[in-house]
C-alpha cells in the first residue's frame, strides 16, 4: 500500500498531474468534502475503473454553507480519511487550506439556472449551488482530470455539475455513481454522525417511503395519493418535511404521471439539528448501473 501523495497548493497538484500524463495515465477526480465513508470509497473504486490515477479532493468548502448551516461543525477527520484513501488505493490527495482555494481578492461566482433552480435544494438552500458550481469548477480547471466522479445520492447536484460542464466546455467527462446505503437502507452520509440514537432509529424511514412509493407509482398509483403517504410516512417518522417529490430524472420538472418517462423521487427532511436527503429511481425497468454523459 502506497501513501497517496498530499497536496496542499495548486501548483503540487498540477506538477504531478504532469508527470502522470507525460507517462500516458488517465486520471478521476473525486471531490469531497472528507469525512469519508463507504460511499465515498466506493467513488474511488469507480474511479479505478476509468483511470490509473485517482485524485480524491477534501475541501470543507465555505460557499457552499448559508451562514446558518453547519460549515463550522461539519466533521474533520484527515488522518481518518488518509487511511480510507490510502487502503483504497489513490494516487494523490488535494487537501488545500481556504486560502489557497479563495485568495484574498477573489471575487467571481457562477450564476446557475435550470437544473440548480428546479425546485428542490435551491427553495430551502438558495446559495448552495452556487457555492457547489465555483469549487467544482475550480477543482475541474486545476486537476484537468480525464473523468470526474458524483455521486446520485446528491441528485440535483449531479445535474447541476453536468450542465456546467456542457455549458463551460470543461474537459472532462462527469460520471455519477450509485449512492451507498447502510443494511437498514439509510444513506451513507458524513451527516449520519450527527443522528442521537432516537434519531438514527427513524432515520431509515426516508428511504422506506421512497422505496414503497416508487414501487407504488410502478404498480400504476396515482402520483398525488402515493406522494401523499409517503409525505405522511417521513412525517409520522418525527422530521420535518422539506419536500418529497416526483421529478423527470433528466430535466427535475416536476412530472404530473410516469407515462413512460424515467422518474425520480427526491425527499430531503429535517430532523433534530440534522437535515437529510435521499433520492431513487422510479423506471419500469430499474437499473443503478453508473451513467456516463
Ligand atoms: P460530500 O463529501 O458529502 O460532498 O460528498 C462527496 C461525493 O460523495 C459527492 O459526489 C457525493 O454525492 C458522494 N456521496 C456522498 N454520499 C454518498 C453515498 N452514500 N453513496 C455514494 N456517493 C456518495
Amino acid at each position: 500500500m502506497t501513501n497517496p501523495a498530499i497536496f496542499s497548493t495548486v501548483a503540487d497538484l498540477r506538477a504531478a498531474v504532469r508527470d502522470w500524463r507525460a507517462r500516458g495515465e488517465r486520471i478521476a477526480l473525486v471531490p469531497t468534502m472528507g469525512a469519508l465513508h463507504a460511499g465515498h470509497i466506493s467513488l474511488v473504486e469507480l474511479a479505478k475503473t476509468r483511470a490509473e490515477r485517482v485524485l480524491v479532493s477534501i475541501f470543507v468548502n465555505p460557499t457552499q454553507f448559508a451562514p446558518n448551516e453547519d460549515f463550522s461543525r461539519y466533521p474533520r477527520t484527515f488522518e481518518a480519511d488518509l487511511d480510507k484513501l490510502r487502503a483504497a488505493g489513490t494516487a494523490g490527495v488535494l487537501y488545500p487550506d481556504i486560502g489557497e482555494m479563495y485568495p484574498a481578492g477573489f471575487c467571481t461566482s457562477i450564476s446557475l439556472e435550470g437544473p440548480a433552480t428546479a425546485g428542490l435544494e435551491d427553495r430551502f438552500r438558495p446559495t448552495h449551488f452556487a457555492g457547489v458550481a465555483l469549487i467544482v469548477a475550480k477543482l475541474l480547471l486545476q486537476a484537468l482530470p480525464d473523468v470526474a466522479i458524483f455521486g446520485e445520492k446528491d441528485f440535483q447536484q449531479l445535474a447541476v455539475i453536468r450542465r456546467m460542464v456542457r455549458d463551460l466546455d470543461i474537459p472532462v467527462e462527469i460520471l455519477g455513481a450509485p449512492t451507498m446505503r447502510e443494511a437498514d437502507g439509510l444513506a451513507m452520509s458524513s451527516r449520519n454522525v450527527y443522528l442521537s440514537a432516537q434519531e438514527r432509529a427513524a432515520a431509515p424511514t426516508l428511504h422506506r417511503s421512497l422505496r414503497e412509493a416508487a414501487d407504488a407509482l410502478l404498480a400504476g398509483g396515482a402520483p398525488a395519493t402515493v406522494l401523499a403517504k409517503a409525505r405522511a410516512e417521513v412525517t409520522a417518522a418525527g422530521f420535518a418535511l422539506d419536500y418529497l417529490e416526483l421529478r423527470d430524472a433528466a430535466s427535475l420538472a416536476p412530472l404530473e404521471a410516469l407515462a413512460g418517462s424515467v422518474g425520480r423521487l427526491l425527499v430531503a427532511a429535517r430532523i433534530g439539528k440534522t437535515r437529510l436527503i435521499d433520492n431513487i429511481a422510479v423506471t419500469p425497468r430499474m437499473s443503478d448501473a453508473p451513467k456516463s454523459v
